[in-house]
């Protein structure tokens, strides 16, 4: 459970003081009233009259020689700028511009603004909406950001230059500490960094259980410049490039060329390795910034991924010419999201010959044999895994939608974050459905969902015959040393019984009776509430 804990009640009760105060200025006759006056009288709109009666208050308190009186020109000033901030629908900081060592502290960030956050700069980020599992969370982990989200009440408490500690772990977000808090925090964090470093330290030993098994761990990225930190911590290889991030944050779309660079830079960095390329998974929580914003009840239901590609065919075929041309400098696979039936995959795949033909026809250098794979995130797609797996060459299952999907619960909305768990029996015999599915095609099947990021589950996912793991840079280490601590055999007996049991209790208590050892440096865990 989320919280916030204000350490420093003088403050608080200061703040209280100066928000009453806002709160009667903004029902105050003399800007209210005149605002509404300017509106009937000269027909502007109200951002316009808000600013007309404000400009010519402020100068009047200006001119006054009372110092109380001239400051309260400020407090109106201030109220200005949360009125017109909900007028105008727009957010006051630009995240691009923060110039200097701060905790953000928002009411929500989407996607795009997390991937624009500069490291150097924002040293942590709190947020009233969202959960860890949206794709805000993800990429916080990837960035290695603390980052509570979903606290619901953070942006009315906290002020500019409260001293804050954000404890990703526990969820928690202390206002103004006491210096023992401080303290305490600091050790926690020197504490995080010594045992990080030491399992980064023991990242490049191989992904092999102690009898014998080869369970590779790639990475997950959402930025070409992250395949540095795969490569750092230990990753065999690149599970899922969410290329979708090129296409937000502008207001068209990235020529083939530019797709061609920004692929081929990620794939040159490790040509012998494996990189799998998602092809665009945009709208649900990742709408695109320009012109052509679908107005969806339903967004995460909606036009998202594969759906808007397949209608959306001159897009999706600009991207399937670059990712087919960069695949000649190393061991690309494609990946499609969001299947939700075979009969998607048999379209993409005519269009891919259409583009294979054309690329012929350009006379362009580009590489013919990919390996072509989709998403498992979609439950009709797990049930009719069979059909499926007879058109493509692998599986990736992506637990984060899977899980939404599954459970019926939005993966970004905080008061159902509850909901989301891996070890959910219907969630779990979907993976397995899939997993069998493929093996009995001959195909390997893959996780690239945060499941795959947690040491919790890596018996569980061992024990259920997946192939290859992709976790979030960060926690590579960590899963491979997990990998490295199991043993195949116990793992697979640990699944036959977990798949008898009825809840996400059971089955974690039977994981920590059998295999508590693996969690007890954990890292990780601190994400999971
Ligand atoms: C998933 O759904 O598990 C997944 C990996 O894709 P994304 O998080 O980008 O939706
Ligand atoms: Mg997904």
């Amino acid at each position: 459970m989320r919280r916030i804990i204000s350490e420093d009640k003088a403050n608080s009760r200061e703040s209280v003081h100066i928000l009453e105060a806002h709160l009667v200025l903004l029902k105050d006759k003399m800007i209210y009233n005149r605002t509404i006056e300017v509106i009937e009288k000269d027909l502007i709109n109200a951002e316009w009259a808000v600013m007309r009666v404000v400009t010519g208050l402020k100068s009047m308190f200006e001119g006054m020689d009372d110092d109380y009186l001239r400051d309260r020109g400020s407090d109106i000033l201030h109220v200005t700028e949360r009125i017109m901030t909900h007028l105008t629908g727009s957010d006051v900081v630009n995240i691009s511009d923060i110039d200097k060592r701060v905790i953000l502290v928002a009411r929500d960030l989407s996607p795009a603004e997390t991937s624009q956050i500069q490291l150097e700069r924002v040293m942590g980020f709190v947020t009233d909406f969202g959960a860890s599992t949206s794709h805000t969370g993800i990429i916080a982990r990837s960035l290695e950001i603390p980052a509570v989200l979903g606290l619901e009440n953070g942006y009315s408490q906290i002020k500019n230059n409260d001293i804050i500690i954000v404890d990703g772990g526990a969820g928690v977000v202390v206002i103004n500490p006491k210096e023992q808090t401080l303290i305490e925090a600091e050790e926690l964090k020197a504490n995080y960094e010594a045992r990080r470093a030491a399992y980064t330290r023991r990242g490049h030993l191989p992904s092999k259980t102690k009898d014998g098994c080869d369970l590779p761990i790639m990475g997950n990225i959402e930025l070409p410049e992250e395949v540095v930190a795969v490569l750092d911590k230990g990753g065999d290889g690149i599970g899922l490039y969410r290329t979708e991030f090129q296409y937000l944050s502008r207001r068209d779309f990235p020529s083939e060329d530019e797709l061609f660079e920004n692929y081929k830079s990620v794939i040159e960095v490790m040509p012998e390795k494996p990189v799998t390329i998602r092809t665009l998974d945009i709208n649900g929580d990742k709408a695109l910034n320009h012109i052509n914003v679908l107005d969806e009840a339903n967004p995460a239901l909606g036009m998202r991924a594969i759906r808007y590609c397949l209608e959306k065919t001159d897009v999706f075929k600009t991207q399937l010419r670059a990712i087919y041309r960069a695949a000649k400098f190393g061991r690309v696979r494609l990946l499609l999201p969001m299947i939700s039936r075979v009969q998607e995959v048999i379209e993409t795949k005519t269009i891919i010959g259409e583009v294979v033909n054309s690329l012929k026809k350009d006379g362009l250098p580009f590489q013919k044999d990919i390996q072509i794979g989709v998403m498992i995130e979609v439950p009709s797609a797990a049930l009719t895994a069979d059909q499926i797996a007879k058109q493509v060459d692998f599986f990736s299952i992506g637990t984060n939608d899977l899980i939404q999907y599954t459970m019926a619960m939005d993966r970004g909305n905080q008061h159902v974050a509850y909901l989301y768990n891996p070890l959910n029996p219907a969630v779990l015999s979907l993976i397995k459905n899939a997993t069998d599915a493929a093996h009995k095609n001959n195909i390997p099947v893959f996780m690239c969902g945060e499941m795959a990021s947690e040491p919790l589950y890596t018996p569980v996912l061992l024990g259920l015959g997946l192939d290859e793991l992709s976790a979030n840079p960060q926690a590579i280490p960590v899963i491979k040393n997990a990998v490295r601590t199991l043993d195949a055999k116990q793992a697979r007996l640990a699944v036959e019984q977990i798949m008898t049991l009825t809840s996400e209790q059971e089955i974690e208590a039977l994981l920590l009776s059998n295999f508590g050892d693996l969690f007890n440096n954990n890292l990780n865990r601190s994400w999971r509430r």
